[in-house]
């Protein structure tokens, strides 16, 4: 046996980022950066008003000699709605109403909220004298050009994940079109003679295919693009003709056929093409292999996860998020695994097995102080149970060294969704 963290230093060894393409920044969520995105011009791009309310300056803010409040009434001179810039200026002594977003008129250096002048909120017409208060700090409410990023900063390292906000993010700073790394391109196999279309009505001795939809959506949920869903029976040759049908995979999985079955086709490819067969110390999904294979004159990467369901479904958030975060660009975290990690807590006891990383599906329940953590089934065998796995939103990931976990014990976990 080989331990889970060696195995996923093998598996991201044999594997090479994909190409880099130019894209359309507004399309390339899910894609991982390049380059580092630098902006191109400031953000704000100009000094606006965070409120709507009154523009002023600071000096006319000094309280009436025979008033024993501090507040000052100012001729309002004019308006500032948010849009195209125009070239207003204050006048000294006054002050111009101004939206949220609109750009600080020359000569202005605070802004006064509506709500605290006698003017009501809302659209009303415009009135000739303001009431403010004139306790105010100095450039108050006002968003200071290049507060948030100044042109020419770096925002986001080579490896970032392409998400909505870092979307926004580029396009505030003039950025539309970047260099990403393509989407990765992957095929799924599920194997076994007793597998059907789960369309199809059962047959005894014969299970729906779930594995190829449940890898599928995993797969689509990840950021990597499915290209195809193939069955092959448990004969090499229905195999191969299954991967001859992949257009341009980066990355073929395959579930099923790789313990010790008399009839475990994926690993009798073994003479066929360069896989790597372990026995992976994680409970559940001990039998793994990796390598790759020709497929139309191409060597393609292959993941050769187990059949179990829960197996394929452990396989898929420790090995194949390994091979595709490696092939998407977007490297490791600095975890052991590489993997991205969670604390929590133990909601209840129970035991692991000695020596084998133990991937238990659990529900969280998240407390004031902790994530809480359950075992979604009793008892020691989990894998095959794919008609309760959907109960469970993470995996508990306890190390290999440690055989009996406690209710309050500290425990990392794989958020699932
Ligand atoms: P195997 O590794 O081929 O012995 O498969 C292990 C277990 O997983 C068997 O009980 C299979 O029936 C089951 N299994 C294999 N492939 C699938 C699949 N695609 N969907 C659901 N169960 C499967
Ligand atoms: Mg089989």
């Amino acid at each position: 046996m080989i331990s889970l963290e060696r195995y996923l230093e093998l598996v991201r060894a044999n594997l090479r980022p994909v190409e880099v393409e130019t894209v359309d920044v507004r399309s390339a969520r899910g894609q991982v950066l390049a380059s580092p995105l630098i902006a191109q011009r400031s953000v704000p791009a100009f000094d606006n008003s965070a409120m709507d309310g009154f523009a002023v300056r600071h000096r006319d803010l000094q309280p009436a000699k025979d008033s024993s409040l501090p507040r000052v009434w100012l001729p309002v001179t004019g308006q500032i709605p948010a849009g195209p810039f125009n070239a207003d200026k204050l006048p000294a002594g006054s002050a111009m109403r101004i939206m949220t977003g609109a750009c600080i008129p020359d000569g202005a250096d605070t802004v006064i909220a509506v709500e605290d002048t006698d003017c009501p909120p809302g659209p009303v017409p415009l009135p000739t004298k303001i009431s403010v208060p004139t306790d105010v700090p100095l450039g108050c409410h006002i968003r200071r050009q290049g507060e948030d990023v100044k042109a020419a900063e770096t925002l986001a390292c080579e490896g970032s994940l392409i998400t909505p906000a870092l979307i926004a993010a580029c396009l505030a700073v003039g950025v539309t079109s970047v260099q990403a790394y393509r989407k990765v391109r992957v095929f799924i196999v599920s194997t076994g003679d007793e597998l059907q279309d789960p369309q199809a009505p059962p047959h005894p001795g014969m299970i729906p295919d779930t594995n190829a939809f449940l890898l599928s959506s995993l797969v689509q949920e990840a950021g990597a693009e499915v290209i195809g869903v193939g069955r092959s029976a448990d004969t090499v040759q229905s195999l191969l003709a299954v991967f001859n049908q992949a257009a341009q995979p980066d990355l073929v999985i395959t579930t099923a056929g790789v313990s010790a079955g008399a009839f475990d086709v994926v690993k009798a490819l073994k003479t066929q093409a360069d896989l790597h067969f372990h026995k992976v110390a994680m409970q559940p999904g001990k039998p793994q292999g990796y390598g790759s294979l020709l497929i139309s004159g191409r060597q393609v990467p292959i993941l050769a996860l187990p059949g179990n369901p829960v197996s394929a479904f452990v396989s898929f958030h420790t090995v194949v998020r390994a091979a595709l975060n490696r092939l998407s660009g977007k490297g490791s975290s600095p975890h052991p695994l590489g993997l991205e990690l969670l604390p929590a807590q133990a909601a209840q006891s129970w035991t692991s097995p000695a020596g084998r990383t133990q991937l238990l599906p659990v529900a969280r329940a998240h407390r004031s102080d902790a994530i809480q953590v359950s075992p979604i089934c009793p008892g020691r065998s989990v894998s095959h149970r794919v008609a309760s796995l959907h109960r469970a939103d993470a995996i508990a990931v306890v190390p290999a060294e440690v055989t009996q976990v406690n209710s309050g014990d500290a425990v990392s976990i794989i958020p699932t969704i």
